[in-house]
């Protein structure tokens, strides 16, 4: 017997599922783990021993879901969680042979899944998918209702303070998505910097990143830059401004760049999947967020971590993963998001005295 979750989406969220898939180890520790994740993200599950068989799918192409269904159709499945709400995704439960399938209910898919339950929204995004374990293991129920609700989204925080502060709030073990991995020395003065994000518009913006690597190369921190290989460019561009910045971009595979993070002291990122990588190895993190709010739930999930945020704008938030253009064409929730501000949580974050701050 065996059990599958289903998460085929970008980066960030299936590192917000680590939770759920220890929590299915486990309740059932004696059931072999499936993940069915998007193509290219498999190996890094796999090196944290997060799932026993990881299959990947190319979602653009029927040929990559055929295999996938070929390859887990002779399992027999006691349950399927499927945390990622497409039809795709249920098609795909819809042909797998299982005893209890388990999804988010929706108003289309109560032919696909035996137990659902509404999607906790008023939850961060990693306890939203965990909470899926509930429908299969009334242990897990009883641990999830009594210690969920300490982090309702805005519940304990002023989500709308210009800085928001998570590093009162410790996540517990069960719910934590930190990942052991051996590095074999960590630089004290080394931060990272990842500038990019698959939005724009979730872009800080290169000037800043530019102006902020100036003031750590002053307080004399060995500052690297870290993105996908589309964000190279950016990166460089960052590089070529600021001397004796190292840019890792497009270099490293995301088992290394987590091992990378590992080494250093902190890092500063927009609202981005480097930012839940930062969670996976429990590195302290300044992100800046722009057209998302911590509302929507995807908050960094650790408790060393800070958001800073414009928060004179009503057009905030304007989309659920932010957008390639602004749609009022100004941009101003990350270009009159000052620097000042992100070293002011950056200096919180790691206790420099205020004195140094600017
Ligand atoms: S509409 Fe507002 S929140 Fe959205 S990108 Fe533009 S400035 Fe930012």
């Amino acid at each position: 017997m065996a059990n599958l979750v289903i998460q085929t989406a970008f980066l960030g969220d299936l590192l917000l599922a680590i939770p759920l898939l220890k929590q299915v180890k486990r309740s059932f520790p004696n059931e072999k783990l499936y993940l069915v994740c998007r193509k290219g993200l498999g190996p890094v599950i796999t090196e944290l021993q997060l799932a026993d068989v990881v299959v990947e799918v190319d979602k653009k192409k029927s040929s990559s879901i055929r295999e996938a269904k070929k390859k887990l159709r002779p399992v027999q499945f006691t349950n399927i969680f499927c945390p990622h709400q497409s039809i795709r995704s249920a098609l795909l439960v819809l042909s797998l042979k299982k005893k209890r399938a388990i999804g988010f209910y929706d108003w289309w898919n109560s032919w696909i899944f035996h137990s659902r339950i509404r999607r906790p929204m008023d939850l961060p995004d990693a306890l939203r998918q965990v909470a899926l374990v509930t429908l299969a293991d009334s242990k897990f129920d009883v641990k999830f209702d009594g210690e969920s609700t300490d982090f309702l989204n805005g519940g304990l925080q002023n989500y709308h303070l210009p800085i928001v502060d998570f590093r009162e709030q410790s996540i517990p073990d069960w719910a934590d998505m930190q990942c052991p991995i051996d590095v074999s020395k960590i630089i004290e003065k080394k931060v990272f910097l990842a500038p990019g994000s698959t939005w724009n518009t979730k872009r800080w913006g290169r000037e800043h990143y530019i102006q902020l690597s100036h003031w750590l190369k002053d307080l004399g921190y060995q500052v690297e830059l870290l993105g996908s290989p589309e964000e190279r460019e950016l990166c460089q561009s960052i590089a070529d401004q600021v001397p004796g910045l190292q840019n890792h971009a497009g270099k490293t595979s995301l088992i290394e760049t987590l091992a990378l993070l590992r080494t250093g002291q902190a890092l500063v990122c927009n609202d981005s999947g480097a930012m839940h990588m930062a969670a996976v190895v429990g590195l302290p993190t300044v992100a800046v967020f722009g057209p998302t709010t911590l509302d929507l739930g995807y908050r960094p999930w650790q408790s060393r971590a800070i958001v800073v945020q414009n928060n004179l704008l009503d057009c905030r938030p304007c989309g659920l993963h932010g957008a390639q253009r602004c749609p009022l064409g100004h941009h101003q929730c990350m270009k009159d998001l000052k620097v000042e501000r992100v070293i002011q949580a950056f200096s919180k974050l790691l206790t420099i005295p205020e004195s140094l701050e600017i």
